[in-house]
This record gives structure tokens, sequence and C-alpha cells, in this order.
């Protein structure tokens, strides 16, 4: 297989790749939400010259080669240029074969629980409870994630009492009902409060406890993960392979949750996967917007043997992400009695719209063989 071209359409906010290979088939895939032009900087100037015109048949490598290539900068943005070739690829990949994308990891089409993420802190208590029973009135969702604490904190709250007074609040809306409740503290404590309140937490039946400490000290939520009973869950920032095996072996997280987007498209996220299935460990992806981010997870999810329990579904609305709406002729998720549906349309199953693509900052590299 050998790559002859790929072009790239951009906002500030949001990036597709198209990619077109020596037989003229076409994939699509994007990459990861926000300062999405700058990672398209990075994939046509360190990505694109290491992987257009050259042969392969496994395609993790070719993506290892370009990596290593640019081994002088390690990280998010090469990652994220990565997942935007990766992803577009997997499309072309099931195009070809005409499978969904799922059924190429070993999956299948179908339904998946879907759990509906907050992502505001700036909402009282009462307002949150409220929005989670109308969308389980609306949309069926039994499971629910609300946001404590506030994000890169350093131990503050988004005001002062809003913590201890949402943790009650979300429980007791649901008192009677069989939900799952999962809070995410976005880095905000060191372990002393995040061990606090995580037994708050515990009390209140909430059983899934996202990023307590500050992610990059792994020591310190390996230690809230050991003194608390509560799943202790992470990982969406990280990229780097040696850091997920660092917080496997420190048993840091009960619950890895690898960005499909941030941690360079579905291959290297395949191999989070694994190393994760090998500890003994689930994963639930952090898709934390309605880009194609959450459609690649849920093809992720009905492929993986170590899927978690549900997928992460952003509620927010065109108020609050704007740039999220207008992507697609058609909706690629909608969600009903609490669950997406893997559809059995080849590749991702999507399309781009052509309207949103005129509009974009339009790039490409070639192949100039
Ligand atoms: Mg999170």
């Amino acid at each position: 297989m050998r790559l002859t071209r790929i072009e790239t359409f951009t906002t500030p906010n949001v990036g597709f790749v198209r990619v077109t290979d020596a037989t003229g088939a076409v994939g699509w895939g994007q990459v990861s939400a926000y300062h999405s032009d700058i990672t398209m900087t990075v994939l046509h100037r360190q990505i694109a010259p290491w992987v257009l015109g050259v042969e392969f048949e496994d395609q993790d490598d070719l993506f290892d080669r370009a990596a290593e290539k640019e081994h002088k900068f390690p990280g998010s943005y090469i990652c994220r240029a990565i997942g935007g070739v990766d992803t577009a690829l997997w499309d072309l990949r099931g195009k070809v074969e005409g499978v969904p994308v799922t059924t190429l990891l070993g999956g299948s089409p179908g339904p998946l629980r879907a759990y509906a993420s907050s992502m505001k802190r700036d909402i009282t208590p009462e307002a949150e409870a409220e929005r989670f029973k109308r969308l389980r009135d609306e949309k069926g969702f039994d499971a629910f994630k609300f946001r404590i604490g506030a994000e890169c904190g350093r131990g503050l709250d988004e005001w002062e009492g809003r913590t201890e007074a949402i943790i009650p609040a979300i429980a007791n809306a649901f008192k009677d009902e069989s939900v799952t409740l999962l809070a995410d503290a976005n880095s905000c404590y060191a372990p002393p409060a995040a061990i606090h309140y995580g037994r708050m937490l515990e009390d209140h039946g909430i059983t899934h406890y996202e990023e307590p400490c500050p992610y990059w000290e792994m020591e310190q939520t390996a230690e809230v993960a050991a003194a608390l009973d509560i799943d202790v869950t992470g990982g969406e920032q990280d990229c780097w392979l040696p850091t997920w095996k660092r917080m496997f072996e420190l048993r840091a997280v009960d619950i890895a949750q690898p960005d499909i987007l941030y941690a360079g498209g579905i291959g290297r996220t395949l191999r989070i996967a694994r190393l994760a299935d090998a500890h003994g460990l689930t994963i639930t992806p952090h898709s934390a917007n309605l880009s194609l981010v959450t459609l690649f997870s849920m093809h992720l999810l009905r492929a993986i043997p170590n899927a978690g329990k549900y997928l992460e579904f952003s509620i927010e609305e065109a108020d609050y992400y704007p740039w999220q709406y207008g992507l697609f002729v058609n909706d690629p998720h909608p969600v009903e009695d609490g669950h997406v549906h893997v559809s059995d349309a080849p590749g991702w199953g999507v399309e781009i719209d052509p309207e949103w693509l005129a509009k974009s900052e339009y790039a490409v590299s070639e192949d100039e063989a």
C-alpha cells in the first residue's frame, strides 16, 4: 500500500484529513479538536514527508518510523497529526473492503451504552441535577458524569462550596433509581484532598473518580487509588506509550481513558488497550466533544475485549460548543434509550458536510515521485 496525497480541511477548532492511495481509494479522518490548524501544520511539515510515497503493509510501523524521524519532537502535536492520517487510513481500508472500521478491528456493528458527560463547571448543582433528569427522560441516559473541583485548580473549587454541594445534589436526584454516577476532578487535588473528596463520592454511591490529582504526578494518583475503593480513572492527555506503561505498573488507575485523537489514532490506542488488558484493566475512552472522536471511540469499544461499561457522550450543545455543529451531513450518533449505534456502513460511515469543507482552510501534500 502507498499513500499519494494527504489533504486537510481545518478551522482553529476542528480539522479533517483526506488520504488517497496509489489506487485512487480515499478515506477520511480527523485530528483532535482545538488548535487543529496548528496540528495540520505539523502534519504537513513533519508527518506527510515520511508517509507519502512509502510502500507499507504495517500501518503502525509506518507511523512509528515517522515519529522516529521526528524524534526531537516527541509529544502531543506529533501524535495528534499521526491520529489524523491513521483514522483516515482506517476509513479507506473499511471502504475498500466494504465493512465498518469496527469489523476491521474484530468487532461488529450494533448498540453501545453511552453516559451523559457534562463539560460544565459554570453550572449550579441544582441546574446540573435538573439537566441530568431531563436527559434521562428525553434520551434515556442511565449514567451521568459531573465535574468537581476546578480544572488544574491547585486544590481550589470553581467557587467555594460547589463540590460539597454538587455531590449530594446529583446523588439525591437519582436516589431511588438504578443509575451510574461519575465525577471528574480534572487534575485538581493533592492526595489528602483527593482522598477526602473520594470518600465523599464513595459515601454517595458514585463509582468513577476521574483525574483526582495533577495527571502528570502519577505517584500521587497511585496513592489515591490505593487509599480508595472507588474506581480511580485517567490518562486522557497521555499519548506516550512508556507513560502508559508506567501508569499501569504503578497501578495509578483502575480504568484507562486514552483519547484516540490525543493518543495518535486507532493503532496507538489499540496498543494502549492491549497493555491495559495485560494489567487486567478496562478502557473507557475520553471523547469529550461531538466531532469524530466520539464515532471513532464507538467503533473501538465495539471491538476490544476490555471495553469499559460505556461511551463518553458530551451533552453540551450549540450554545456552549458552536463549532461542533454543522460538521456532518447526518448526525453520526443519535442517542436513543441511552444508547448510540455503530452502523454497518463502510469505513466510519460518516459524510463530512461539503458546505463546512468549502469554508475551511485547505492544504495538500503530495508524493512528488
Ligand atoms: Mg476527564
